[in-house]
């Protein structure tokens, strides 16, 4: 080991370190190589430290230098390739004073670590005695006085890598996505043998304190019943839950799901055990009951396109914050807010989450589930009040229920379905009168009074409660607009007394929301609540940052590319031209280019030039000729469809391929409508869930106004959004409305696209130099 006498270099650049700590999660691969990569490139040197707090203790080669080639390819591979160990002596002053001395030699002073709360624990600790550590160390003569003077200060900035999602002050932890895939992934697959057989299958998940795979998981796949640490279950639950599962079998349901998370417990703290689960089914409904527990499946695997972008926003954000924060500010830990990547303070998300642990022992429930993120209390009651219908108290008077109409508008998108199955539930328990109108406003028009086909109907519950998990739309969809027939339209909402419009879809939707607006004056059938939410794979609709399939064609952009690369790595030297969906707006081929690390994305807002593709064609040379190591692999270039009418997929596949000259090889790949997914991405499942509450509260909120009240209200037409930090409803007309405000309606998209500053972050973390030469 080097002593204080060990020539210590003083480092002309800042010298950045990484390490992964705890249990490992899906995404941290991709937070390292952000991490890496960004360092690298604002000018500072990038290290890791392997199996976390271990390395930094044992020094030498357990952290290293690394340079832009190391992490190629990484954000594709599960776990964490740095290793990630759980260590005791780091716990021990003597243990983080060797890792002090070991740091300095290294000259490192700035380190980001992904983990959870013991791991920010750890690194809040390690920070607050840095100064007291080095003296000790300059007094024991292991370091000397101009060793230690470059490092006066530690910056420390936290990632929260956890599959539990068990963090204050951030929406999602790296990883917890991933891990909810796997669980839809299997419970999907037990939902057909369930269903088959009419069995009864008791999924256990993790979460030993905290309930959001549980809750997430129940949500996703429609489960009957649910345990969570936070919410025990009242005495005599078993009562409760035989009755709910007995109703649902009554009216016709096949399958019964129950979802235990692993720390589940009642209210005297003893555990339910799965098993405990399955007797009481077992014995007291004669259920066949099968018990299937996930255990680590839940950790293993690629991190879904979720956790790989969220990594590598986080990654970036850690460094910019590394940089920036002076020794007076407390530590931050990266976090997300719905759509926003912030700085929150890293203590205080601890204390908050080692809060809500005491409160659950202490056995203080509602505390616990306040301490818990407010949308958490919010999807719970959200899955309570759409799994169980018949709420006395949920259900309003008869003079406050309304006929809520459904329609899908637009192409199929992930989540249509699921929304719209949530949608009819809420309005089951309100007391509402939910009507589906099949296949969009055609459907609608050729229903008429003397000759009914059937394309306008009340939706039963069993029918809706199957589409939990199903993608494209089941009640149909279409791309027409109501202005192709408004006379017939409106004669059909008066026809059926319709008191509230709710419509799912993309682009057409939103035009559809706003003809239906601009015709009230001459229809008095469209004074009535029309809300947007939003579902295309395109994510194109004004007023949101977020739409309903975007996630789930991320994710099958995301698996198509690995697969196709993983084929390019016996002949190694290939370079694939993706063809992305989309239409005019660049998002999904950005964010995928963000998830699977493109070489380069093309996109409409920016265009495709000669120029362009020759800078581009020299940078894959160059890649190519550095490839080296384990990591060597196909390059991926992501094309939008609408980015250039010349310069097609095919065609650049040919001219690389043509100017390659033989260096490497180039080929064209179309995904096609498998970016439409198969089954609805959790993502996607829990965010209709929540929006589709939210929107039909809001049309709610008009019962009992007049039709010209309602028409009045600029909110009454209205899309609901992710907007940074916040989920909102944005007018459609009026001087704010989104009309006139964001929409390019020549383009197809909003006016102000928030993404468009992550494009930049493609090209940073791709190394493509930019189009003045420089990197
Ligand atoms: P997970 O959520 O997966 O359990 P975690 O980060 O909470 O992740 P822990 O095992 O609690 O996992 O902590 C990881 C490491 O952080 C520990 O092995 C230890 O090295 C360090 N650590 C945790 N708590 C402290 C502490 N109070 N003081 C110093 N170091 C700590």
């Amino acid at each position: 080991m080097a002593t204080s006498r060990t020539p210590v270099e003083v480092p002309t650049k800042r010298r950045i370190a990484v390490l992964t700590s705890g249990g490992d999660a899906p995404g941290m691969n991709g937070a390292v190589r952000a991490v890496v990569r960004m360092t690298i490139h604002r000018g500072c040197e990038a290290y890791v430290v392997h199996e976390g707090y271990d390395g930094l203790v044992c020094g030498g080669n357990m952290i290293h230098q690394m340079h832009w080639e190391d992490v190629r390819g990484w954000l594709s591979r599960g776990g964490t390739l740095i290793g990630s160990a759980r260590c005791s002596s780091f716990r021990e002053r003597a243990g983080r004073l060797k890792a002090a001395r070991n740091m300095v030699l290294h000259g490192i002073d700035a380190l980001v670590v992904c983990g959870g709360d013991g791991t920010l624990t750890g690194a809040d600790i390690f920070r607050s005695e840095w100064p007291g550590l080095l003296r000790e160390l300059v007094s024991t003569g292991d370091l000397t006085e101009i060793q230690i003077r470059p490092h006066a200060t530690l910056n420390i900035v936290g990632l929260v890598g956890s599959i539990d999602n068990d963090m204050a002050g951030t929406d999602t932890t790296i990883g917890c996505y991933s891990s909810l895939n796997r669980i839809c992934e299997a419970v999907d697959a037990v939902f057909d043998t369930a269903s088959s057989h009419q069995r009864g299958f008791v999924v256990e998940v993790m979460g030993r304190n905290c309930g959001w795979l549980a809750l997430m998981a129940a949500i996703s796949t429609g489960a009957d019943w649910l345990f969570i640490p936070e919410m025990p279950p009242r005495d005599g639950w078993e009562d409760n839950m035989c009755s709910i599962i007995n109703r649902n079998r009554d009216r016709g349901k096949r399958r019964t799901i129950v979802i235990v998370a692993e720390g589940a417990q009642d209210r005297n703290l003893n555990k339910i055990s799965s098993t405990a689960v399955k007797d009481v089914l077992s014995t007291r409904l004669h259920l066949d009951t099968r018990v299937t527990v996930l255990g680590h499946t839940q950790r293993g695997g690629a991190a879904c396109a979720h956790d790989r972008w969220l990594s590598t926003l986080q990654g970036v954000e850690a460094v910019n914050a590394i940089l920036e924060i002076t020794p007076e500010c407390p530590s931050p830990v990266i976090s997300i807010r719905e759509n926003k990547i912030a700085r929150a303070s890293m203590m205080e998300a601890v204390r908050q989450t080692q809060k809500a642990t005491e409160l659950i022992k202490a056995k203080k429930f509602e505390e616990a589930m306040s301490m818990r993120d407010p949308e958490f209390r919010e999807y719970h009651l959200a899955y309570l009040n759409t799994t169980t219908t018949d709420h006395p108290k949920m259900a309003l008077p008869e003079s406050e229920r309304l006929r809520v109409a459904i329609i899908h508008v637009g192409a199929p998108a992930g989540g249509m379905n699921p929304a719209t199955r949530v949608a009819v539930a809420y309005c089951m328990t309100r007391g509402h009168t939910p009507i589906a109108i099949h296949n969009g406003f055609p459907g609608l028009c050729r229903h008429h009074a003397d000759k009914p086909v059937g394309s306008v109907r009340e939706v039963e519950w069993l029918e809706a409660e199957n589409w939990v998990n199903e993608g494209g739309s089941e009640i149909g969809t279409n791309r027409s607009l109501p202005s192709e027939d408004m006379p017939t339209t409106a004669k059909v909402f008066d026809l059926y007394k319709f008191e509230a419009l709710f419509i799912v879809g993309g682009f057409e939707a939103f035009t559809a929301a706003s003809q239906l607006r601009k015709a009230r004056e001459q229809y008095s059938a469209f004074k009535i609540p029309i809300v947007v939410l939003p579902a295309t794979i395109s994510n194109n609709v004004p007023g949101t940052e977020y739409s309903l399939g975007s996630d789930t064609c991320l994710n099958a952009l995301v698996t198509f590319c690995d697969v196709i690369r993983q084929s390019a790595s016996s002949s190694r030297r290939r370079v694939f031209v993706v063809e992305t969906q989309g239409g005019q707006s660049g998002y999904i081929a950005t964010m995928a280019g963000l998830s699977v690390g493109a070489t380069a994305v093309y996109i409409p807002e920016e265009g495709i030039d000669i120029k362009m593709l020759a800078r581009d064609i020299e940078f894959l040379r160059y890649n190519f000729a550095s490839d080296r190591g384990a990591n060597r692999a196909g390059k991926i270039i992501l094309r939008n469809e609408c980015a250039s009418n010349t310069y097609t997929t095919q065609v650049i596949a040919d001219i690389i391929k043509e100017e390659a000259k033989g260096r490497f090889e180039s080929r064209a790949a179309v995904p096609g409508h498998f970016q439409q997914g198969g089954k609805p991405s959790p993502v996607d499942r829990v965010r209709a869930l929540r929006m589709a509450i939210k929107c039909m509260q809001h049309v709610e909120g008009y019962a009992g106004k007049t039709p010209d009240e309602i028409a009045d209200d600029d909110y009454s037409a209205a899309v609901i959004g992710v907007n940074g930090s916040q989920v909102l409803f944005s007018p459609l007309g009026g001087p704010n409305g989104l009309e006139t405000t964001d929409t390019d309606w020549s383009r197809r998209r909003p006016k102000k696209e928030f993404w468009l500053r992550f494009q930049g972050l493609v090209d940073i973390l791709s190394g493509r130099p930019k189009s003045d030469g420089g990197v």
